[in-house]
């Protein structure tokens, strides 16, 4: 037995997660799910979103399979999510796009696979509100040392982009590249306006390519990277971006196959594994029993890969191919006018189909 940190998190989190262990048991694999609460219910029961023994669960076992968690607003709570990503040094976040036949788009073949950096760029939480006595004191810094004039009722947040974690991170996406035997990298950046972040991303990851130069390499900038996926996702392969980008266009790459319900996703450090679908607690349709269970199906199969169980992963994915390839049990957000499958009934097709 395989022992997993399986954390159901809230809104459709735990619905989803429950679909995601049936699926995996029945394939007879032998995972010991060591269910943690994290979100809502943990703050609930523990005053707070992230326990620190829900940390110490992954930091034991090494792997997590994770649900969505809300993030609350206004609160004081810092993202569970982006938390979870320091506190592991889970520095990679790879979310796959594959799109299957049978769901409805508008490609005939999509398979991208988006690595965002995680750990840093605007997501570092390096932020001054509008109106403090702090963001005063650095408009006065900016225009002493620098003449930069920030306009008085501006808020901040400041973007690091360092050399070590850029190398880090472009060294995995060749590293991934070579060992899934895919043709190219794509290095999206905005290097002409942000000379002194992107400039270095870009820079120390065209010096990183030429380390790899088996695999194919071109840098792009972001807002035209997002044009070429409108217009031909066939083109690209695998996209290496920072933070922010890495966000937007792993959201955009979801829609072009399918949408946030079929898009699975991973976070890897170099000890510790959290897998997780790409949406989030969907509060809109959560306790009603129609959230689409694939994408953390899909989340678990990366985990299988990952814990080396291949047979039991090609399973899964199987599985799922063949109930999306069939069509007669449809997810709600894949069929607005059909009448659509609940989660259970997904969920048992996928069952039926391994
Ligand atoms: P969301 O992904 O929860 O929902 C966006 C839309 O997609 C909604 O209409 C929702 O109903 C639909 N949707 C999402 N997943 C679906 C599924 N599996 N099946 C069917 N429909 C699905 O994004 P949001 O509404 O912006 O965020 C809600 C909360 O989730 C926020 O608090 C946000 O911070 C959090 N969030 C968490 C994670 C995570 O835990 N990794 C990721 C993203 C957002």
């Amino acid at each position: 037995m395989t022992t997993v940190t399986l954390i159901p998190g809230d809104g459709i989190g735990p619905e989803v997660s429950e679909a995601t262990q049936r699926v995996v048991d029945a394939t007879g694999v032998g995972i010991d799910w060591e269910v943690q609460e994290a979100g809502v219910p943990a703050i609930e029961r523990h005053g707070v979103p992230l326990p620190d023994h829900v940390l110490e669960s992954i930091r034991s076992n090494k792997v997590a399979l994770k649900g969505p968690v809300t993030t609350p607003v206004g609160t004081g709570f810092r993202s569970i999510n982006v938390a979870l990503r320091q506190e592991l040094d889970l520095y990679a976040s790879i979310r796959p796009c594959v799109l299957y036949p049978g769901v409805p788009s508008h490609y005939d073949h999509v398979d991208l696979v988006v690595i965002r950096e995680n750990t840093e760029d605007l997501y570092e939480g390096i932020e001054f509100e509008e109106g403090s006595v702090e963001v005063q004191k650095l408009r006065g810094h900016l225009q002493y040392m620098h003449g930069f004039e920030i306009p008085k009722d501006a808020g901040v947040s400041i973007k690091p982009i360092s050399v070590s974690a850029t190398e880090a991170i472009v060294r995995f996406a060749f590293e991934f590249a070579l060992r899934r035997r895919r043709r190219r990298v794509t290095l999206g950046h905005k290097a002409n306006i942000m000379k002194f972040s992107d400039g270095v991303w870009l820079d120390r990851g065209k010096k990183m390519a030429d380390q790899y130069r088996s695999v194919g390499f071109e840098d792009m900038q972001v807002d035209e990277l997002a044009m070429w996926l409108a217009f031909a996702p066939e083109e690209l392969d695998v996209l290496v971006l920072p933070n922010l980008y890495g966000d937007i266009i792993s959201d955009l790459c979801a829609g072009l196959i399918g949408g946030l319900g079929l898009a699975p996703g991973m976070n890897l450090g170099t000890e510790y594994a959290v897998f997780e679908p790409t949406h989030g607690s969907a509060p809109d349709i959560a306790g009603q029993g129609k959230a689409n269970p694939i994408a953390m199906i899909l989340s678990s199969v990366l985990m299988l890969r990952h814990l080396d169980r291949p047979t039991h992963a090609n399973a899964i994915e199987q599985a799922v191919a063949r109930v999306l390839a069939k069509g007669e049990v449809r997810p709600a957000d894949l069929s607005p006018e059909g009448a659509p499958a609940t989660t259970k009934e997904i969920t048992e097709a996928i069952i039926d189909a391994l």
